[in-house]
Parts: structure tokens; sequence; C-alpha cells
């Protein structure tokens, strides 16, 4: 006590270093802000409940209300590139993948926060997918090659970009897999650079794209007439 109030120092382990952390303490500080401490025994209250007591279809309402207010999270599947692909997808739609900002809120040490192709801003996963320059590039040449309309960030709901095409369905399930391919390149892309210290460009993404679209489309959607030079020129 000093002068009648509490006071209280950090024990940091290690100190709040991401946007996120810091934006998280000073929430903290600021409900903290407003609690008054007053002489009496300490209780715990349930803030669900009008008479403060935990019970559990106060917090089934609470869960519920959250539920309703979010759209269900759908990923549409694609049996024409193996399931790895969509998996790591289904992982970056949800937020877990292990990018430097995710990483560094689990405590992880992992020096440099920044993206590590760009260096200009935060590795998040919204970054590595959709906002990076590089990531901006390769999904620029990505709509150039298909020939559908430059594809504008919006979230990474890469899932949702097939209904962009115009013609066939069969078009439209191939160019869902590109856009899968896309995003397993990009990673693999991040990784290169992140663990092997390769230069990446545009160009050898947008190559591993064609290439690795190739060979599982080719395989997997029974299309063995499909030649190199038509899905080159995506006249598939
Ligand atoms: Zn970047």
């Amino acid at each position: 006590m000093v002068n009648g109030e509490i006071c209280s120092t950090w024990g940091w382990l290690r100190g709040p270093c991401s946007g996120p952390e810091v934006m998280e303490l000073r929430g903290l500080l600021q409900s903290c802000q407003n609690v008054v401490l007053e002489d009496g025994t300490d209780k715990v209250g349930w803030d669900l409940d009008d008479y403060g007591c935990f019970s559990t279809s106060s917090l089934k309402d609470k869960i519920n209300e959250v539920r309703l207010s979010h759209p269900e999270f759908r990923l549409k599947w694609n049996n024409w590139v193996p399931s790895k692909v969509g998996i790591l997808v289904w992982r970056a739609e949800l937020d877990r993948i292990p990018v430097m900002s995710l990483l560094a809120k689990r405590n992880v040490i992992v020096g440099s926060l920044d993206c590590s192709a760009c260096g200009e801003s935060e590795e998040t996963t919204e970054h590595v997918f959709v906002s990076c320059g590089l990531a901006q590039a390769v999904w620029q040449a990505v709509s150039v090659w298909c020939k559908v309309p430059h594809i504008f960030a919006f979230g990474i709901r890469v899932f949702e970009l097939y209904k962009f095409i115009n013609g066939s369905k069969r078009k439209a399930k191939l160019f869902h897999a590109v856009c899968l391919v896309s995003v397993w390149c990009l990673w693999k892309a991040r990784n290169d650079i992140v663990f092997n210290g390769m230069a990446v460009t545009v160009e050898t993404v947008v190559g591993d794209i064609k290439a690795l679209g190739y060979l599982w489309v080719k395989n997997r959607s029974g299309g063995a007439s499909l030649s190199w030079e038509d899905w080159c020129r995506f006249k598939v």
C-alpha cells in the first residue's frame, strides 16, 4: 500500500512484443481501471447470471448467441488435390497455422515477427496468404492465367473463389483446385524462405502452382488428355 492505494509491479518472463499482445495488455489495464477494492471477503461471481451464480443454461445461451452471430464456417473440399492441401487451407481459414504472430502468442520465442517475404508487416495468416506483396502478385498472376477478374484480397476465403469463374462446373472445380494449390505453394514458399533461406520470387511460386496443379489435377480428375500446353493456357 502506498498512500492508501494498492501498487503492484509486473514480473514479466517476456514483455509483450507483438501488436495483439500490447492491445491485450492495454485492454486489461483499462478493465482494471474501474476496479474498486473493498474491505470484506473475496467472492467469485458469474457474470452471465443475474444473481452471479453459475448455471449451465446461462453458458449454453451465451454459446448459442455467439454461434448465431457468426455464419457457420464450411470449407469446400476438392478431390482433385491431395487432402493435405485441403487440410492446410482449412487450418488457415481457422487461423491455426504456425505463423510468427501466433507462435509468439503461445510464448514460442521466434525472434522477429516480421514477414520473411517482404519484411514490411507482422507475419499473420492473413498477411501470408492475402496482403503480402508476394501473395498479391501471385494471386494477380493466377487471375491472369485463369482468365478471371483480378482476385482482390478478401480474407483467405479461397474456397469461395470458384464462384467467380464463368463456364462449366468442371472449369469452376479446376479453378477452385488452382486456388487451393496456390495457398499450398504460398505456404511452401514461406517455409522455404524461413527454414531454407531460399530466395523466392513470384515466378517460382507461380511455376510451382502450375506444375503441382497439373500433376495433381491430371491424375485425379480423369483428365488424361489434358496437355501441359493447354493447362498453361488454362484451356480446360
Ligand atoms: Zn509480407
